[in-house]
């Protein structure tokens, strides 16, 4: 099991910690009254100055031609994978890939695709494991188009690729006549916690697009970039979709302020976590991935109690945090916690299985 829905509402006091994901941030208001300001357009005839300025901004960070905004970063992968694919072609990524578990199956349903899953620890793959994965051309194999990797590794604990070993897999696939895609949901995370420049990291492919309803506040939002053929050929799909919009620079002024004010304030969300790591480590039968970025997986198995039963028992104590597994909970920090709130956390959680 991954990502359950949170537990209903009714009976149960009111949420005052909320570690399920950061995309539960609300707009702040200074954000909202960068929205209140934004000049709009029809965007579908490309008259959405503030969209514009914001597609520039991106293709110009992730050091691409071009960008394109849309409402998701689902809608993203979804885009890209069937701008770069045809029906029958393998996608190749890693088995906890958040388009082979968490996108309602779309690869399948939209694309006509088959996703190869590949193994590896921290939702990576390395050289070896992908060049035993790929197929040798024939009649009988599925052409194999497309190698998708994520930056951070969500289900992998946010954990970051190394530079390395991005350019290393991009290469393999290119060799190979491959498109190479990244989903880069928290790419800033990525920025932030290495100190590596987004255009480095997005270097080796072809497409690349980052979400601003993660740890960057805005209520929707998400960019895809790429060369100014790729982009073209995208707006086919975008239209086919549905995901042409009009006067979307309200929701694109909000991701223009983010870029501005949200992206180094990242390094907070990383202490948060790494807080909350060291706190949640210290406690009985609590195993904790060392956290790299936001995102703080915790493994309770030797406590006796599953996952569920622990996240029901925090939420009763008004903290919510996410399942991911039968014994494999998630903690996520982001702009709305503070410091006190990652304390309150520990030592709710420690006395929950002291007690
Ligand atoms: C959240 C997420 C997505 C999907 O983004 P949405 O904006 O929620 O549609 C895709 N990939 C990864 C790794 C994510 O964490």
């Amino acid at each position: 099991m991954v990502h359950a829905p949170p537990p209903p509402a009714h009976s149960l006091p009111p949420i005052r910690i909320n570690l399920y994901s950061d995309t539960q941030t609300k707009p702040t208001r200074a954000m909202r009254e960068a929205m209140m300001a934004a000049e709009v357009g029809d965007e579908q005839s490309g008259l959405d100055p503030t969209i514009n300025a914001l597609c520039e901004r991106m293709a110009a960070l992730t050091g691409k031609e071009a960008a394109m905004f849309l409402p998701s970063g689902t809608m993203c992968n979804e885009v890209a994978i069937l701008t770069h694919c045809r029906p029958g072609d393998a996608v190749l990524a890693h088995e906890t890939a958040h388009i082979l578990i968490a996108e309602g199956g779309a690869p399948g349903a939209l694309a006509g695709v088959q996703i190869t899953p590949l193994r590896g620890a921290d939702g990576q793959f390395d050289a070896g494991t992908l060049t035993d994965a790929i197929l040798p051309r024939s009649r009988y194999a599925m052409p194999q188009t497309l190698l998708a990797v994520e930056q951070t590794a969500n289900l992998g604990g946010g954990v970051v690729w190394p530079l390395a070993k991005l350019a290393e897999v991009a290469d393999i696939a290119h060799a190979q006549g491959m498109a190479t895609h990244m989903d880069g949901a928290r790419l800033m995370n990525a920025v932030v916690a290495s100190g590596v420049a987004a255009a480095d990291m997005a270097k080796g492919f072809d497409s690349v697009w980052l979400d601003f309803t993660k740890g960057l506040g805005a209520p929707l939002g998400a960019v895809l970039c790429g060369s100014a053929r790729f982009i073209d050929d995208a707006w086919r799909w975008k239209q086919r979709l549905g995901g042409a919009l009009r006067q979307g620079g309200i929701s694109a002024a909000a991701c223009l302020y983010a870029l501005d004010h949200h992206i180094d304030r990242l390094a907070e969300d990383h202490a948060h976590a790494r807080l909350l790591g060291e706190g949640l480590g210290a406690l009985p039968g609590l195993r904790v991935q060392a956290p790299q970025t936001n995102l703080v997986y915790i493994d309770c198995r030797e406590t006796g109690s599953t996952a569920e039963t622990l996240a029901q028992r925090l939420r009763a104590e008004g903290v919510l945090i996410s399942v991911m597994g039968r014994t494999r909970l998630r903690a996520c920090t982001h702009l709305d916690l503070s410091a006190a709130d990652i304390e309150e956390t520990i030592a709710v959680l420690g006395r929950l299985l002291r007690g």
